[in-house]
């Protein structure tokens, strides 16, 4: 069975193919014309399963997984905002806006940083049905950039046990402890479970 990533973002893509080192991963514009998938659902769970099951669907190829990312950055400060929006938390929905949108919602608190965490839902969609799992990176955001690493809100977010932010160290010590290594780490276990079935 081949795994395939339904994810054109290139930042996870990178992320995920390093911590799944040891599987071979496709991704999805070699099966198909990547195509829009309309992320409405209420939770990280149900855009994740949208997005892999819509794609298994779509490819229908049952020797197949189609693995999926969906994720995101929650504020306690900010009634946990922007949570499953937050890829299109500005107008203008990209990195940029959506940090400077963070950072000016803080300022207008009088705040200078806010527990935060980071949530990772990995879809996997197969043959044998539909699974998701989670991963969970716990922290802060402050309310100014630091680093030039990694994507997102990585440069405003300074993980439990740190004074860096997240694009202050190493893409390798980033996934060791990020969200999206430990919904991976959960998820080779239902890979490990479908290559059985499969044998
Ligand atoms: P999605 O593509 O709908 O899952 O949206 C994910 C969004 O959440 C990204 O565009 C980032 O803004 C944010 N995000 C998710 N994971 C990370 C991360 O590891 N670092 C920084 N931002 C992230």
């Amino acid at each position: 069975m081949k795994i395939v990533l339904a994810t054109s973002n290139k930042h996870k893509i990178q992320e995920i193919k390093d911590i799944l080192k040891d599987y071979k991963i496709y991704s999805w514009d070699e099966f198909i014309t990547p195509f829009d998938i309309v992320e409405d659902g209420k939770s990280f769970k149900e855009n994740a399963l949208i997005k892999s099951s819509s794609v298994y669907k779509k490819i229908n190829d049952e020797n197949l997984i189609i693995i999926s990312d969906d994720s995101g950055i929650s504020v306690k400060a900010l009634n946990n905002e922007p949570g499953i929006y937050s890829a299109r938390y500005s107008k203008q929905a990209n990195d940029k806006s959506n940090r400077e949108k963070l950072i000016s919602n803080l300022k207008s608190l009088n705040i200078k940083s806010s527990f935060a965490f980071y949530t990772a839902a990995i879809g996997i969609s197969s043959k044998f049905g539909n699974f998701c799992t989670h991963g969970y990176m716990y922290g802060k955001v402050i309310d100014q950039e630091f680093g030039e690493n990694g994507f997102g809100y990585d440069s405003l977010f300074i993980p439990n046990g740190y004074d860096l932010t997240l694009a202050q160290i190493s893409k390798e010590e980033k996934d060791k402890i990020s969200h999206r290594f430990k919904a991976l780490q959960n998820a080779k276990y239902i890979l490990r479970a479908l290559y059985k079935a499969t044998k």
